[in-house]
């Protein structure tokens, strides 16, 4: 729960802005500990920053990047985090400040949060790189540098509320909002949240063109929509791997032309050479780390020896052609050990990765939608009330009822 401090709306010798109201409440999805994912009521939050919007969500996304917190594997959570940085809403309330945008209006955000100010956002519009809005000592210890703020995503990530709730706040609305048209139900838009811009970053990372062949590991919903974004960009042929069966089929069934690989009951390096003996153009990791099965990365992990794995990595960089390029958008932590350098390096690769700004290809994907060219719907499997998120984290997570996609709608 938020400190008392916090909710104090004191006008009278009181320094601290209250964020949440004194006596109005909502349900959230909170984080409580490993897989222990409680629905909750707690106070809403309020404008804080005249830059801010408080949003009434109408749909909220479970993405894969919750499932590594859901595990308990990223650093910084705090029992009682609010959860979920996929979502969609009206706008309730209004900062003084906010230009674009009026109540009521029906907005997309973008689960990293930018400044619009700094020059990350403004001259190189890396939203997810914003100086501003992350002030997180930990992550600039880890990584050199602070990264953006995220919606309900750790403390490294800034410790902003998320959006599996019935109210959010969300801070430089201008910036981190999309005005999207009536005519487009939730289900096609607010996926603009994440993952298909995440989808296509892959792609742009990849540098995916005409004609070429691209892999891709993991065919999750981002796996699947990195896969819609490189036949749009008329890739030659697209290869979806995994070891879930029941994904590939899904896969195959929305994306006619896709080729899968099944790596259970044979390794995905033999299968990819004799389906593309000089290897794939492009290697696109949708997998993230929370995945490996090797016991030597459990030995190394148990002992502070290695936080992430490096087998996905190795087998992409022995899959690719020479020259080729790896894209990387699942998610990676911390430090690995065993990382083929050699391979990397002799066959003169190139490798790009990070955490997608979305708000950089908001402008190409609302149109693609509006203008049916591109649908991201078809991931969607499941759709339930908000109160049903501790079950619908355990499905997702363990890949039951032919989970691909859950949205939890507030007001269901
Ligand atoms: P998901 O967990 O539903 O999908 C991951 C898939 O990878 C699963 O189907 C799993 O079976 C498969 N897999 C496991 N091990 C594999 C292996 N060795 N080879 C091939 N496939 C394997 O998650 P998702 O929602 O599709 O997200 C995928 C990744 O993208 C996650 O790591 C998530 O955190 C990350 N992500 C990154 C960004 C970003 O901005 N970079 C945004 C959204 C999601
Ligand atoms: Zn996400």
């Amino acid at each position: 729960m938020p400190s008392i401090e916090k909710t104090c709306r004191s006008t009278s010798g009181c320094t601290i802005t209250p964020k949440y109201h004194p006596n109005l409440t909502m349900k959230a999805v909170e984080w409580h500990g490993s897989k222990d994912i409680r629905v909750v009521d707690r106070p809403r939050p309020m404008i804080t920053d005249p830059q801010d919007v408080i949003l009434k969500v109408t749909s909220t996304a479970i993405c894969g990047s919750d499932l590594h917190l859901y595990l308990n594997y990223v650093p910084g959570l705090e029992k009682g985090d609010t959860l979920g940085h996929e979502f969609m809403g009206i706008v309730e309330d209004i900062g003084s400040e906010v230009k674009n945008l009026k109540k009521g209006d029906r907005v997309v955000t973008a689960f990293d949060i930018g400044c619009d100010r700094c020059v990350y956002c403004t001259d190189h519009k890396l939203f997810s790189s914003c100086d501003s809005t992350n002030d997180s000592k930990e992550q600039e210890k880890l990584y050199g540098h602070r990264t953006s703020g995220m919606f309900g995503y750790s403390h490294i990530t800034g410790g902003w509320d998320g959006g599996q709730a019935q109210y959010v706040r969300v801070p430089f609305a201008d910036s981190n909002t999309l005005l999207v048209p009536d005519s487009l139900p939730d289900e096609k838009v607010l996926f603009l949240s994440d993952i298909l811009p995440t989808g296509w970053h892959a792609t742009e990372m990849g540098e995916v063109s005409k004609g070429q062949t691209v892999a891709i590991w993991g065919c999750g919903p981002v796996g699947m929509l990195a896969a819609l974004s490189a036949q749009y960009k008329k890739a030659g042929r697209v290869i979806l791997i995994d070891n879930e069966q029941y994904r590939l089929d899904y896969a195959k069934k929305h994306l006619p032309g896709i080729e899968t690989i099944n790596f259970s009951k044979r390794s995905t390096l033999e299968q990819l050479k004799e389906m593309v003996p000089n290897g794939p153009d492009v290697a696109i990791e949708a997998v993230g780390f929370h995945y490996s099965r090797t016991t030597a990365h459990k030995a190394q992990m148990l002992v502070g020896l290695e936080t992430d794995p490096s087998e996905m990595l190795n087998e992409m960089i022995m899959a690719v052609r020479k020259g080729g390029i790896i894209s990387i958008v699942g998610i990676y932590v911390g430090t690995t050990n065993g990382f083929n350098i050699g391979a990397f390096m002799e066959k003169g690769l190139r490798m790009a990765g990070g955490q997608t700004p979305c708000q950089k290809y908001w402008p190409i994907l609302l149109p693609l939608i509006e203008s049916g060219k591109l649908d991201p719907s078809f991931v969607l499997t499941h759709t339930m009330p908000l109160e049903k998120a501790p079950d619908m984290y355990k499905i997702f997570d363990e890949k039951k009822d032919g989970c691909v996609k859950v949205i939890l709608k507030p007001n269901l």
